[in-house]
């Protein structure tokens, strides 16, 4: 052992340290309006995020899945539909599609910078296809001006995951934004994130926002009057609350995680067989994840939990090998370039407050495998 604290995956001690003031007053502070769903806290969160976002409406939801979710049923999405979706996503997007009863169609990401490659979707597109779900993942915009020309020359709605991707743009043009409607997470491990399970939409479409918002709350816009067969998905006064503190710092904290993420890239550039990420000219990287490749990855991830550094890995499994998804009948060789990033991806720790001494340290690690193993 190595005689230093454990370096954890993530630690949202420091982060939350910083606003720890702020969010015990805003706690007190709600708490004595006595007013839990559908308050001043949410609306006033939900104007920022779309001052933020640079669109027109932000409606709040429970969490990411739902936002997928809704965003689906607001564009008439079912049964006997197709969803384009990249291969290689965290499951959730593709249970958003199968909750609606379409059908999820599997297109491969580019092997560079993992998210979906446009050059992939003429190929899947078929009479039923409706939506393209672009999934801006471990933080880095997708190629959102070919995926948007592509779905507005062939009729088809797109749909934003942002959920990993909050604040990172294309083209200057911010990640959730791009899309129809587009889906945001506010899972507390997220670059944005509540103190429990929260999410939203954003769009510039007030219709839209409307049927969400209506979809979302029982299908009801005036209280005991349901126009439509709803849900329960809101966002809730504490969380838009503490939202609302950490949205003021979430630029100051992508430029912490960006450092983190090039003093990264800086210490393991040609160290062993490692791939590390890029980042496409016309993209930001906002680094929900700091992920590399190695043939070697499972001894790497265990030499490190070793020496006291927690990796993590996303994802280990892509969704058309899952057990949820075995009447899709896929098999291994399918995706290939999913498959081949689930067995050589490992994600290394990155937090806001992570100090560069533990980066190094990450890092002096990583060294000491690859020149014992190579
Ligand atoms: C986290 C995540 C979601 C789901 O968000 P939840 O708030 O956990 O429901 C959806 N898509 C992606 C890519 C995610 O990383």
């Amino acid at each position: 052992m190595t005689g230093y604290e454990r370096i954890p995956f993530m630690n949202l001690g420091p982060m939350h340290s910083m606003v720890m003031g702020q969010m015990k007053l805003k706690f007190e502070e709600v708490l004595s309006k006595n007013e839990y769903i559908n308050g001043d806290e949410v609306s006033a969160f939900e104007k920022e995020y779309s001052i933020f976002n640079r669109v027109g409406y932000t409606v709040g939801v429970g969490n990411g899945l739902d936002a997928l979710r809704l965003s689906l049923l607001a564009l008439g999405i079912g049964p006997g539909d197709e969803v384009i979706v990249p291969s290689n996503t965290f499951i959730a997007t593709v249970l958003a599609v199968s909750h609606v009863g379409a059908k999820p169609v599997f297109i491969e990401p580019d092997l560079c910078f993992y998210n979906l490659d446009p050059n992939n979707l003429a190929a899947s597109i078929t009479k039923k296809t409706k939506a393209i779900i672009p999934v801006h993942l471990y933080g880095q915009s997708c190629d959102m001006v070919s995926i948007n020309n592509f779905a507005k020359a062939n009729g088809l709605f797109v749909i934003e995951d942002n959920a990993q991707a909050h604040g990172s743009s294309y083209n200057g043009i911010l990640t959730g934004s791009w899309g129809d409607i587009n889906a945001a997470s506010f899972y507390p491990g997220k670059n944005l994130g509540a103190l429990g399970d929260a999410g939203g939409i954003t769009t510039n479409s007030l219709d839209l926002a409307n049927k969400i918002r209506t979809l979302a709350n029982y299908g009801s816009r005036v209280k005991y009057y349901n126009d439509v067969i709803g849900y329960n998905s809101r966002l809730d006064e504490f969380q838009a609350s503490i939202l609302r503190i950490k949205l003021k710092h979430l630029m100051e904290w992508t430029e912490q995680r960006q450092n983190l993420a090039s003093k990264y890239s800086h210490l393991l550039s040609g160290v062993g067989d490692l791939v590390l990420p890029k980042t496409h000219v016309s993209s930001t990287h906002v680094y929900h994840l700091y992920v590399v490749r190695t043939k070697k990855r499972s001894e790497l991830k265990d030499y490190l939990s070793r020496k006291g550094v927690d990796c993590l890995i996303h994802y280990p499994v892509p969704p058309h090998l899952q057990k949820a998804y075995i009447k899709l009948n896929y098999k291994l060789g399918d995706y290939p370039i999913a498959e081949e990033l689930s067995s050589t991806s490992l994600s290394l720790p990155l937090w806001v407050g992570m100090s560069n001494e533990q980066v190094e340290r990450v890092c002096s690690v990583i060294k000491d495998f690859f020149t014992s193993n190579f």
